[in-house]
């Protein structure tokens, strides 16, 4: 049986090194106990490759972006070798707060294809905005544009309701089974994970579904508190 994955998807916190590199060892800390799930810390940049350097081998590590480009005259960009050179294996592509940002699909399709050029995962976030109808038709529309000529084989992917990212509303497990088969049916039999307002009360009800594969956390994710209730529950479903 894999492993259910957990990815930390830290956003723009903590705000200094000694915090960042708490959280980290925190977390490290639960995963020498908690041996069933498949734990990703997702730091900002400037404290990844660092913490990335001095304890990839006891968790693993992903970007929350990368460049499409592999070098180049791109000021403020990171490119996805630097990301595999720093011992990092995953990035988030497509986060809804980066597409609100201006992200586009079209550029989201080359990040996919950079990373995976580069021998990085990918994690693609897709979801609908509004709750309600639609979702179909919204997914299949971001999918095929993201994962145009991208070879899904070695990608996952994070189904995430724009409207329950960060509002303390998750989808229902059972509406997530729904778009995890919406979603299999254009990228295929990958893992797809479920992301927006994971916490300790509701994580066991997503992995605890042979469909979902595991949980992108946000907020929860830099409480570490929280995040270790989060990793003992997803390992012990
Ligand atoms: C996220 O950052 O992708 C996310 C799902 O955030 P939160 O868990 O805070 O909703």
């Amino acid at each position: 049986m894999n492993k259910k994955i957990v990815i930390a998807n830290w956003k723009m916190h903590p705000q200094n090194y000694a915090e960042a590199e708490q959280l980290a060892f925190s977390a490290i800390e639960t995963v020498k106990e908690q041996k069933n799930a498949k734990v990703i810390l997702c730091p900002p940049f400037v404290w990844l490759t660092d913490l990335s350097h001095k304890y990839k081998n006891d968790v693993s590590f992903g970007a929350q972006d990368v460049f499409w480009e592999d070098r180049g005259a791109y000021t403020g960009e990171i490119s996805p070798q630097m990301l595999s050179s720093s011992g990092v294996k995953y990035v988030i592509v497509g986060h809804s707060e980066r597409r609100t940002l201006g992200e586009t699909d079209e550029m989201i399709n080359k990040k996919l294809k950079a990373a995976l050029r580069n021998g990085l995962i990918p994690v693609l976030a897709v979801g609908e905005k509004d709750k309600g109808n639609g979702r179909e038709e919204i997914l299949s529309l971001q999918l095929k544009t993201d994962l145009d000529g991208v070879d899904s084989g070695n990608l996952i992917i994070a189904y995430e309701p724009v409207w329950a990212i960060g509002t303390g509303e998750a989808e229902t497990p059972e509406h997530t089974v729904e778009a995890v088969g919406i979603i299999k049916k254009i990228a295929g039999d990958i893992p797809i994970l479920y992301g927006g307002s994971v916490d300790s009360r509701n994580a066991g009800d997503f992995v605890s579904r042979p469909e979902i594969a595991g949980v992108l956390v946000g907020g929860a994710s830099v409480d570490k508190g929280e995040f270790k209730k989060i990793i003992d529950i997803v390992s012990n479903a």
